[in-house]
């Protein structure tokens, strides 16, 4: 295939690249001293660089590419939409067709009574969207003081001011006066790290009693809502233990509070069900959506709320002072809906349950047995490693939080594989169409990365084990 810029240099490119581009979430002394690495092209589940290596891409490029790289039918509905209606907006009272075919879609796909879909670009977008459609529903309904929105720690929801609010990423809120008021943060149903001496079903428990005891301390008249995520994806892949979610829906039901789920890694397969809320049973009021929507192929999220919900805002709401440029963009719309449709007929999520998942969780769990894992954890096609220094205690490394990490993620991409390190977990969210003999692939390379970084931790003396 022809190329569509004229590809210079990598070293140019990287000095361009250094001299121009401020990029997300990078240390800017660091890749202008080291390089971005420049990804030139993408098939199925590989990605390839400037310099002619192939990667076997295992975050399907950040959770987002759940169909895999390479679908020209996305690309000719692109096409065709762009002549037809490139743009026009759904504010003032009106719409189009891709938006509207895809808000009937999405609302017959999701779970519940979950009917109603706001648009956004992104999940960050979304995210933000649901902090205002929560405190402006309490308000219509007459109560204005339940304006706290409880989340957790460690939670990622996104990085603009508000959705960065609701996370609970301490390094992000250090940086530009984040959290807003009005946003409490309890913690995390981490059994791993935090567990102790509880087994995972008593501290899933205990995590969530710890949302009852905030609504407690806050005053239910307060509080409008609690977020979180089905599985914690940037967070480190956490999966809650079975009794988690049981225990947070009894006590949403039995107080006035409004449950988000922020599916928008979990939602269009990622767990092996169309949404992660099938998985753990969650009923929420509001379900964030974005990534898996379009499998990254064009920016777009949305917010989806409960019909209840919609009705009672069709009857107080008046008119939501909220929208985007771009809420519901056709292109944005048409290529979702593709997306949505090739998922459905090649039945991929039926598939990730019934065999790939089973198969993943086959090898990713085999390595356990590895000296340097403290535990191989996965549910759907995500999953984390917890690297130790000590696999009987859970022992954290007395090195820097994610010395660890960063070795062995260094090792992935120089050896074909790109896992992501959160600290010292490395974690995967491959593309779901990925077949038995790539997940082969995945765990024999991780197997050896991991062998390589041990045989580098020794040699660095970073065996040491420290405290939490
Ligand atoms: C990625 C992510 C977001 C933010 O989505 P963007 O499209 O990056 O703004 C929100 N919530 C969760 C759970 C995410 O993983």
């Amino acid at each position: 295939m022809e190329h569509l810029t004229n590809f210079q240099s990598t070293a140019d490119m990287q000095a361009a690249d250094a001299a121009h581009h401020l990029h997300p979430f990078t240390d800017t002394t660091e890749i202008n001293d080291k390089g971005a690495r420049i990804i030139t092209a993408a098939n199925g589940v590989y990605i390839n660089d400037s310099e002619g290596n192939k990667m076997l891409d295992a975050m399907a490029g950040l959770w987002c590419v759940n169909i895999g790289y390479g679908r020209n039918e996305l690309a000719d509905v692109a096409h065709r939409q762009m002549l037809e209606l490139p743009y026009y907006n759904t504010f003032f009272m009106t719409s189009h067709p891709p938006v509207i075919a895809l808000a009937e879609k999405i609302a017959d796909l999701m779970p519940g009574d979950l009917n109603r879909v706001f648009f956004a670009g992104s999940g960050s977008e979304a995210n933000d969207t649901n902090i205002r459609l929560v405190r402006h529903y309490w308000a219509s309904m007459g109560k204005p003081d339940k304006r706290i929105i409880i989340s957790r720690k460690n939670a990622y929801h996104g990085s603009s001011v508000g959705s960065g609010s609701l996370g609970g990423m301490t390094g992000m809120h250090a940086q530009g006066g984040m959290p807003i008021p009005d946003i409490t943060h309890i913690d995390q149903p981490y059994w791993y790290a935090e567990g102790g001496d509880l087994s995972p079903e008593e501290f899933g428990l205990q995590a969530a009693r710890a949302l009852e005891a905030e609504i407690e301390r806050l005053g239910i008249d307060n509080v409008a809502a609690f977020i979180a995520e089905p599985v914690q994806g940037a967070g480190g892949v956490i999966i809650p233990p079975s009794t988690y979610w049981p225990e947070i829906q009894r006590i949403c039901d039995e107080n006035e509070i409004l449950l988000i789920a922020d599916e928008v890694i979990c939602a269009f397969g990622r767990t092996g069900n169309w949404f992660g809320s099938q998985t753990f049973n969650i009923r929420p009021d509001i379900m964030t959506i974005a990534k898996g929507l379009s499998s990254g192929y064009q920016p777009i999220g949305g917010s989806v709320i409960s019909e209840r919900m919609a009705k009672d805002l069709d009857a107080h709401g008046g008119e939501f002072a909220h929208g985007y440029t771009y809420s519901g963009h056709p292109v944005a719309s048409a290529v979702a809906l593709e997306n949505l449709r090739i998922l459905e007929e090649e039945k991929i999520v039926d598939t990730v349950r019934d065999e790939t998942a089973p198969y993943l969780t086959e090898k990713w769990s085999a390595l356990a047995d590895h000296p340097l894992v403290g535990e191989a954890r996965n549910i759907g096609m995500m999953g984390a490693l917890e690297l130790t220094p000590d696999k009987s205690a859970r022992a954290p490394f007395a090195s820097d939080e994610g010395t660890v990490g960063l070795i062995c993620r260094e090792f992935c991409f120089a050896n074909g594989l790109i896992m992501r390190h959160v600290g010292n977990k490395m974690i995967i969210s491959p593309p779901l169409v990925i077949s038995k003999s790539e997940i082969d692939e995945l765990a024999e390379k991780a197997w050896k990365c991991l062998d390589l970084t041990l045989a580098e931790v020794n040699n660095q003396g970073l065996m040491e084990v420290g405290t939490r």
